[in-house]
This record gives structure tokens, C-alpha cells and sequence, in this order.
């Protein structure tokens, strides 16, 4: 993952993917990502591209037309998204219910939606938050019952990535709603075969412009009980927790992405202009707010290389995962702050990448589980 030199991860083969994945992105992402942000969403025909290239089943079995690769190419596609400068594209998303299917999907649902899924002819979404409840998910009110031979849908969700464009959502909803975690089942909603489904509004954030993030409201919304994930009902809690590992971690490379390109942006700057008649490198404010931004991205992406090794070994805990997305996100958040100030007034202009950089990094802190809550997460690993 790295910019400078290459962590002992990553072989051969994981270099050659990263610079064709560069180039890919340089070709077919950045020429888009102004458009997409005015349009709030990313080109439905950039997902088949990047399908075509390899980035949508690199992890996935072959036999599902994936490449059987190990997620080291995913942890690679991730970093250099956002060493890109792009927040819109949901690949993350896209990835992270790929796996959900692959790891808990029965064998009629991951022939159903897998392929497609790698084809780009499926667009996923994860929709676990409610208006009235995001860290606390036990707490959801979104209820499916069983009639006959289906679930009757109801309920809606906020916050959802990918909202606009998703054809298949998966949806976090109690089977059993007097339980509470034990009642949460995952449910596979495709959109284009179901009454009552809508889309509210796609939300208008500070940051991520890109990525059409959504309302989506359910309204006794008939499902097949085959589209129940796994067949069996109360896994749901326990499902969205064994995934959480990879989620955390990907924010954490997600951070290390926007660093390498938030300081290559910003040195370009300072060595560029002038004040008083030096360049500001010149300034030991500045050479220190850099020596300062360096250092923390080094220490992080060490720390993040670490986690990719343990997760390649099969052994990144879910608390090692927490560490990498509270700290990534808050390192990516510090250095976003600080390289701004060295823009001045144009660091607050939409014109310069080094603002969508500080707006997009903002919510690095709140998504995937807040930052508290993962700090409580570590926590709890300490009092045991
Ligand atoms: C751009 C964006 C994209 C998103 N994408 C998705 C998506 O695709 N699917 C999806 O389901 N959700 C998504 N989310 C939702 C996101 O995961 C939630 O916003 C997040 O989990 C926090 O939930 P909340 O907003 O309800 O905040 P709340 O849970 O209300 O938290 C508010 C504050 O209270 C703090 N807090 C809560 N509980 C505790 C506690 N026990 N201890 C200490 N502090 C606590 C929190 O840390 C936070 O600071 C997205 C959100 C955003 C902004």
C-alpha cells in the first residue's frame, strides 16, 4: 500500500495489480469525479468498466467468475480510490455485501446474485441504520414478518451508501422484534421486483458529494423468504459483527490513501507560493506542520500494514480492527486540518482537491461504527 516502499505484504503480483490500477483510475476516475460530485452520484456505466478491469470479483471464487485473489488486491483498490482523490464511487460498499453473500449467502443466493454482483449488473447496498437509531442496532424498529411463503417488509432507513443507484439492498430487520439482537435477520431486497419499496431524498452532505447516500422507506414490501441471507432466521447481528474486521480496516486504508495524496497536494503548494518573499516551505511552520503530517501518515500506514498482514494470516482481532479505524480516521482528520492551513483562503475554496479532502475525511469518524463506539470496543478487550 505504500507510496515509498513496499510492506512486506504485498508481493510481485500485488505491485503489478496497484500500478494498472493506478492507471485504470487515472484513465476511466479522475476525469469523472468533478461531474459526479455535481450529479451527486457516479456513471451506472463506470461499474461495468471497473467490473471488465477486475475490481469488482478480484476476491471473489472463480467459479463465480471472481479471480480468487487474496484481499490484499482489495485492501489495493481501496487505497488507491482515495489516493485518487474519489469518495464517490461505492466500491467499498459494493465489496463489503459481495462478502456478506460469499460468506453467508446459501448456495441458490450466491448463484443468484454473486455473478452479477462481479458483472457490475448489480448495484448493492447495506441498510442497517434507522432514523431513530445508528451505533445502538440492536434497537432497530424495521420488522419483516412472515406471510406464507414470504416476508412483509416494513420500516426505513437513512444514512444508506449507494441508496439511489442499489438494485439489491440488504437489509437489517427484525424477524423476531421482541428480541433484540437475536431477532435481527439480514434480508437480500431486489428492488426492481418489489412493490412498496422507495427512495427519499439522496441526502445533501458536507463531503463524499460523489456517493449518493439515501432514505429508503419500506412499506410492506413483499420478499421472497429465499432471499433470506443464510435461510435461517436471527443471524443477522451475529453476521454484520464477524464482517466488522474487514469494514474497520478498510477505513483505516481508506485514511492512509487520502494522506499520501493530501501531502503530495499540499508540498506541491508550499513550494510553489510565496509570502514576504520566501516560499512557504520556507517557514518553519510549515516544515513542521509537514515534518508532523509525515510522521503521522508513516506511523499509520506501518500500523495499517500491519493489520493487512494479520488479516492475509487470518488473525486481525475485531479491537486490532477499532484501533486501525479510530486511529486512521483521526490522523486522516488532523492532517486534512493541518494541510488546509497551508493553502490559506484557497484551502477553502471547492476549486482546490485539498478541500473536498478535509470535507470528505470528516466522516471517516462517524461511519463504520463512531469512533466512541470503537473506543468502547477496545475498551472492553482490556476488562475482560
Ligand atoms: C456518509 C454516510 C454514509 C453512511 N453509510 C451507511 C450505510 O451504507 N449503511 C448504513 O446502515 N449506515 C450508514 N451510515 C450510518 C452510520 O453508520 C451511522 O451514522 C453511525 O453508525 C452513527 O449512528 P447515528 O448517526 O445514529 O449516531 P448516534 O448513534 O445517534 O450517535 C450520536 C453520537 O453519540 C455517540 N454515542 C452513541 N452511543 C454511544 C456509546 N455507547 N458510548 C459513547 N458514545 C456514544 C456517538 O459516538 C456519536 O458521537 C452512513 C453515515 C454517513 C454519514
Amino acid at each position: 500500500m505504500s507510496a515509498r516502499t513496499k510492506p512486506a505484504w504485498m508481493s510481485r503480483e500485488h505491485e503489478i495489480f496497484q500500478d494498472t490500477t493506478r492507471k485504470f483510475f487515472a484513465a476511466e476516475l479522475t476525469p469523472n469525479i468533478e461531474r459526479w460530485r455535481a450529479q451527486g452520484m457516479v456513471d451506472r456505466a463506470f461499474w461495468p468498466k471497473a467490473a471488465e478491469f477486475g475490481l469488482l470479483g478480484a476476491t471473489a471464487p472463480e467459479e463465480w467468475g471472481g479471480a480468487g485473489a487474496d484481499r490484499g488486491y482489495d485492501v489495493i483498490i481501496a487505497y488507491e480510490q482515495t489516493r485518487a482523490g474519489d469518495t464517490g464511487w461505492g466500491w467499498s460498499v459494493h465489496n463489503i455485501c459481495l462478502h456478506y453473500i460469499l460468506a453467508y449467502g446459501t448456495a441458490e443466493q450466491q448463484a443468484r446474485w454473486v455473478p452479477r454482483l462481479i458483472s457490475g449488473e448489480i448495484i448493492p447496498a447495506i441498510a442497517m441504520t434507522e432514523p431513530g437509531t445508528g451505533s445502538d442496532l440492536q434497537s432497530i424498529q424495521t420488522t419483516a414478518i412472515q406471510d406464507g411463503s414470504d416476508y412483509r417488509l416494513s420500516g426505513s432507513k437513512i444514512f444508506v451508501s449507494n441508496g439511489q443507484s442499489a438494485n439489491l439492498i440488504i437489509v437489517a430487520a427484525k424477524t423476531d422484534p421482541q428480541a433484540r439482537a437475536r431477532g435481527i435477520s439480514l434480508i437480500g431486497v431486489e428492488t426492481d421486483a418489489t412493490g412498496g419499496f422507495s427512495r427519499g431524498r439522496n441526502l445533501a452532505k458536507i463531503g463524499m458529494k460523489g456517493q449518493d447516500t439515501s432514505e429508503l422507506f419500506f412499506d410492506q414490501v413483499r420478499v421472497p423468504r429465499a432471499n433470506l441471507l443464510g435461510g435461517q432466521e436471527g443471524r443477522g447481528f451475529s453476521q454484520l459483527m464477524s464482517q466488522l474486521a474487514w469494514e474497520r480496516l478498510v477505513i483505516g486504508v481508506l485514511a492512509v490513501g487520502a494522506m499520501d495524496a493530501m501531502l503530495a497536494e499540499t508540498l506541491t503548494h508550499v513550494r510553489q507560493r510565496k509570502a514576504f518573499d520566501q516560499r512557504l516551505m520556507d517557514f518553519q511552520n510549515s516544515r513542521f506542520k509537514l515534518a508532523e503530517a509525515k510522521t503521522k501518515l508513516e506511523v499509520t500506514r506501518s500500523f495499517i500494514d500491519d493489520c493487512v498482514a494479520r488479516l492475509l494470516a487470518g488473525n486481525l482481532d475485531a479491537p486490532t480492527a477499532s484501533m486501525a479505524k479510530w486511529w486512521g480516521s483521526q490522523m486522516q482528520c488532523e492532517v486534512a486540518d493541518e494541510c488546509l492551513q497551508l493553502f490559506g483562503g484557497y484551502g477553502y475554496m471547492l476549486e482546490y482537491p485539498i478541500a473536498h479532502f478535509y470535507a470528505d475525511a470528516r466522516v471517516q469518524k462517524i461511519f463504520g461504527g463512531t469512533n466512541e463506539i470503537q473506543k468502547e470496543l477496545i475498551a472492553r478487550s482490556l476488562d475482560t
